[in-house]
């Protein structure tokens, strides 16, 4: 799921109250960290059948532009909003785009 403006900035906001390391702690390089564009899932080892309910936990990659170290935030400790209404809207943004090409 791609994340918008509001959901982005909800993150940026979290990560700059709570984590106190500003550099890479794999190379050490200042600043290199950039945010992904999408929510990604980790999901429940092994995977269960669709009906069986695998635990599945939301997560956004930010990544060392240097090394690649790639740190996973969770989204709902970031309490980032992930609810039909942002789902809803990331539609309509998408149908807009397509329709524009
Ligand atoms: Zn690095």
């Amino acid at each position: 799921m791609r994340i918008n403006d509001g959901q982005k900035q909800i993150i940026i906001k979290f990560l700059q109250d709570k984590w106190k390391l500003k550099s890479c702690p794999v190379c050490g390089q200042q600043q290199t960290y950039d945010l992904a564009e999408q929510v990604y899932q980790l999901t429940e080892y092994p995977a269960v059948g669709r009906m069986g309910g695998s635990v599945v936990a939301p997560v956004i990659p930010v990544t060392c532009r240097n090394c690649g170290n790639t740190l996973l935030v969770n989204a709902l400790i970031a309490k980032v909003p992930l609810n039909n209404s942002w789902l809803d809207e990331e539609r309509a943004e998408q149908e807009e785009r397509e329709g524009h090409q």
